[in-house]
């Protein structure tokens, strides 16, 4: 299994970087430049073992590993001929950075990466499983520098057999159908909250700040509840997520909506990696049907949204959330019975 691994690199020891970039950009408008002329000339496509040949010993006068040089020569002829396209854009000053790498470009002890006669230090939030094959440095929108490392790593415990539904929401990110909820990081809404701060102040910089600090944080809390959640279950059933739970918050509906779908995302990919699998069912009733005796008697639209907790005529006191992420799990049951 191939997995991205990418590590914030710390800041006092970047400053050779933004030298490296400048470096691949040149590579890289050079391959534009040479492969479109040949093109225009010959018609003829360079490959990249042809771009390759035409940068021999470029890479120690710019200061970057010749693999470093192969690896921009590979990406420039893949990119081409995926998009179709005669020239690339150009990469400029505006580019954020990028410098790729193969293995044996870069050396790793603890939390030191050495590259070509540089070393860096580099926030080592959780070990690196199985053989490295190729990486890149690259930098974010606000200009900070991550180190990106793909490595294979070895095969995950299957998921343990159980299912479960989940309701995913607002107040709580994710409820199971075993009662558990999940909530946001508790940074989230503080930072929610300075959003909407600066937004009203039109302070742009401050914006972007916590727009990614938002954007962090709820990968984070993602990349949490999918891990539990795929390492005990073997069936995971989402809702398709209503429009209508958006109606009683100030957030944007793509925020929320990018958030739900990142979880989903996450959800899946990790389900596979452990043989499980996750299927999505429609939501439509979910909250109003009582899961013990299926009625529909629950609290209807969006009056219905404040309340948290409902009494069915059945006799059951149910909390809404849980008893939704019920029915989701039914309704998933049912669909894998019916096909
Ligand atoms: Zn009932």
């Amino acid at each position: 299994m191939i997995l991205t691994y990418r590590f914030r690199l710390k800041d006092s020891s970047t400053s050779w970087l933004n030298k490296a970039a400048k470096s691949v950009n040149y590579v890289w408008n050079y391959c534009n430049e040479t492969s479109f002329n040949a093109i225009r000339n010959n018609s003829h496509f360079l490959s990249k073992y042809d771009l390759n040949k035409l940068t021999p010993g470029v890479a120690k006068e710019l200061g970057l590993h010749s693999q470093t040089v192969q690896s921009i020569c590979e990406e420039y002829a893949t990119r081409r001929k995926q998009f179709k396209k005669r020239k690339l854009r150009w990469r400029s000053k505006k580019s954020l950075g990028w410098i790729p790498f193969k293995a044996s470009c870069i050396r790793i002890v603890d939390d030191v990466l050495t590259y070509a006669g540089n070393k860096v230090k580099f926030w080592k939030s959780r070990e690196i499983k199985g053989k490295i094959r190729t990486g890149s440095f690259s930098q974010d929108a606000r200009g900070r520098w991550y180190v990106n490392i793909v490595a294979d790593s070895e095969e995950l415990e299957p998921a343990k057999e159980n299912s479960i539904g989940i309701d995913l929401g607002l107040k709580d990110l994710a409820t199971t159908s075993d009662g558990q909820k999940f909530k946001a990081n508790k940074y989230y809404r503080q930072y929610e909250r300075k959003l909407g701060l600066a937004q009203k102040d039109g302070k742009k910089r401050r914006i972007k700040t916590l727009h990614a600090k938002i954007a962090n944080s709820r990968k984070d809390t993602n990349h949490k509840i999918s891990h539990e959640l795929t390492r005990d279950n073997n069936l995971i059933v989402v809702g398709d997520v209503s429009s209508s739970k958006l109606v009683k918050t100030n957030m944007a509906k793509s925020v929320l909506d990018a958030g739900w779908s990142q979880l989903k995302n996450f959800l899946k990919y990790k389900a596979i990696r452990r043989s499980g699998r996750l299927i999505e069912v429609s939501e439509y009733l979910t909250s109003q049907t009582c899961s013990s005796c299926f009625s529909v008697s629950g609290p209807k639209g969006l009056e219905g949204l404040g309340i948290r907790e409902w009494a069915c005529s059945c006799g059951t006191l149910h909390d809404r959330d849980i008893n939704s992420a019920l029915n989701i799990l039914r309704i998933g049951h049912d669909s894998l019975v019916l096909k």
